[in-house]
């Protein structure tokens, strides 16, 4: 990637190559997350990002009055991660419940959500991400003190703590682009 005068703006002709999208990496080569091409032209002409080519990377032709870029599929950063700092979020109702997807763990619902101890906290049950789901207050009150193989209720799925975005988009990604066999 050469140096492009950053005085001019960059006016782009042809609108659906902005529809594609360029997948970021960390310096240390882990993907990061998909960002819109505006956001990468950003970045590699303020330096902060170089191209990266694999064999399959395709390039976008982006076109201004007077200057021609060409935009790789995936680039990275130059930088240090910027998210570093993440951190696991607290055990509350608005994480648990966008974790949840705000739904009733054991029936779907999307009505009246509570919170939920998996292991009653009456029983020895923590706060902690891999006990608390979200419930239906319906739910929650046949639940009541009891635990879930004493009254055949079944959790739709493992409560986990959600785990550093990037770490998760890496995964996703890789998933996506194993070779084939
Ligand atoms: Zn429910």
């Amino acid at each position: 990637m050469q140096a492009y005068p950053l005085s001019e703006p960059i006016s782009i002709s042809q609108p659906q190559v902005l529809q594609n999208q360029v997948v970021v990496f960390s310096k240390n080569y882990l993907p990061l997350a998909r960002i819109n091409i505006k956001r990468a032209i950003a970045l590699l002409v303020t330096g902060q990002a170089e191209t990266l080519e694999f064999s399959s990377t395709r390039q976008w032709e982006v076109r201004s009055p007077s200057i021609v870029l060409l935009i790789p599929e995936h680039i990275r950063l130059v930088g240090g991660n910027p998210e570093r700092h993440w951190k696991v979020p607290p055990v509350n109702r608005r994480e648990i419940f966008r974790r949840d997807n705000h739904a009733c763990q054991y029936c779907g619902s999307s009505k009246r959500l509570t919170l939920d101890h998996v292991i009653p906290r009456s029983k020895g049950g923590t706060h902690t991400w891999d006990n608390v789901v979200t419930a239906c207050e319906k739910c929650n009150s046949s639940k009541s003190d009891s635990l879930l193989h004493e009254i055949g209720m079944v959790l739709r799925t493992k409560p986990k703590a959600p785990i550093h975005p990037a770490i998760a988009f890496a995964e996703q990604f890789w998933k996506e682009h194993q070779p084939l066999e």
